[in-house]
């Protein structure tokens, strides 16, 4: 039976504290990839060390910045202030132990044991930074499936989950099934950004960006689906 990776984006922020109790009552494994500079306040602070109290969640890095949304500048300069961010990002988080499991900002990269793909986006420009971690000990991880958000190009926090809980569960499938529609056989990482998932809103018929997200996971128990952390994939 297949593996699904649940990877949540872009926290501590407004929805993360949805997210981390979701996916603690019910109980699937899930992968917050976290901001360093992020965690500003103290409410944020908390939402953090929910996230780690809990035992159905990896904390992994996603840099300390997110290229303040400034993706082609944040690569086309010095890889070591992307590895240094990053560093500070692993301290802020409080991530211990090698590998550091990371993703890069905005750019779908991988460096993890044998994989090496490269985001083609502006001429594959997260190379340099890519392989700069990868010899630091951080172990960049992709994405096979979005479910995307209405945000994606609005303020932080602005989105709503743009596609319907069964057209995600449908991608899921026929991304496992189609040879070569993952990076791996048998396991899908599915990228999703915490504040699509905020209880406090719904985008009609009643039911909260919240409740979605519980009916995406229950969809998935129900269709077989094994969960777990980044930290197994290989
Ligand atoms: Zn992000």
């Amino acid at each position: 039976m297949a593996t699904v990776y649940l990877t949540f984006d872009d926290g501590p922020l407004g929805g993360t504290d949805d997210v981390v109790a979701v996916v603690t009552a019910e109980q699937v494994k899930s992968t917050l990839f976290m901001v360093g500079d992020h965690v500003s306040s103290a409410w944020r602070r908390g939402v953090l060390d929910d996230a780690h109290s809990s035992r159905f969640i990896q904390v992994a890095n996603h840099s300390s910045t997110h290229a303040g949304g400034r993706y082609r500048d944040y690569y086309a300069a010095d890889p070591r202030t992307v590895l240094e961010g990053f560093n500070r990002a692993t301290t802020t988080l409080r991530i211990t132990g090698q590998p550091i499991d990371a993703r890069l900002p905005g750019r779908n990269t991988w460096r993890a044991g044998s994989i090496r793909r490269t985001d083609p986006a502006n001429g594959n420009d997260s190379a340099r930074a890519a392989n700069l971690l990868a010899s630091h000990g951080y172990r960049l991880f992709g994405w096979d499936v979005e479910w995307r958000s209405t945000g994606r190009n609005a303020p932080e926090g602005a989105g709503h989950p743009d596609q319907r809980v069964s057209d995600v569960v449908r991608a899921i499938q026929s991304s496992l099934d189609r040879s070569g529609g993952t990076q791996t056989a048998n396991k899908c990482i599915v990228l999703m950004h915490d504040p699509m998932f905020r209880a406090s809103r719904s985008e009609g018929g009643g039911v909260t960006d919240r409740q979605q997200l519980v009916q995406l996971i229950q969809a998935l128990k129900q269709a077989g689906f094994d969960f777990d952390f980044m930290s197994n994939y290989l």
